[in-house]
């Protein structure tokens, strides 16, 4: 199931994840609606917090940007070791139509537990270990624009809220032209 994602500034994208106890097919539905989420809007990853789900989960598919990967659910991510430094022209699902450069290890290692819920050890560069530390802030209550100066913070606040009232207006608007709409209760 496609689920809404939350755009910035919202109070649940602040919040710190909490682990998951384990990973049973309700977790499984997660991991599903979390990738069918992505898929559909076209990201290469995407955190539980993103969906107003407070759990430490990520899926993330990088390719056919990068050749060789697939996707990757982790459930309980830990980075263990980083190497060297990188910039990368980042986006995010949550933050729609923005994108500036964000400074992040160019290497990183991450261990997790995987659909099935077997550990497992993930070494990443290029794109996927952009994305593993991008969706790890999420469950840190971390945006990419928390990485950036408080003026370009600002700027990209003011139109995501601008676009807030936007997709607001436009929603009320197609109830209004709902047919029954008089009579809906
Ligand atoms: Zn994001």
């Amino acid at each position: 199931m496609i689920r809404e994602i939350i755009i910035w500034p919202d109070p649940v994208l602040k919040q710190v994840a909490k682990p998951a106890e384990r990973v049973d097919d309700g977790m499984r539905r997660l991991l599903d609606d979390m990738s069918e989420t992505m898929y559909a809007a076209d990201g290469v990853g995407l955190a539980a917090p993103q969906i107003a789900v407070l759990k430490r989960c990520i899926v993330i598919d990088t390719s056919p940007r990068q050749e060789g990967q697939k996707l990757v659910h982790l459930v309980n991510p830990e980075i263990v070791r980083t190497e060297g430094l990188t910039t990368y022209t980042e986006g995010c699902l949550s933050i729609p139509g923005e994108a500036e450069e964000v400074e992040r290890a160019a290497k990183v290692w991450v261990r997790a537990l995987d659909y099935s819920g077997k550990p497992f050890e993930l070494e990443c560069e290029g794109l996927l270990a952009i994305a593993v530390q991008h969706e790890y802030d999420h469950l840190e209550g971390t945006l990419f624009v928390d990485h950036l100066s408080s003026l370009k913070r600002e700027i990209i606040r003011r139109r995501m809220k601008k676009l807030k009232q936007e997709r607001a207006a436009e929603r009320a608007d197609a109830i209004k032209r709902a047919p029954g709409h008089e009579s809906a209760l």
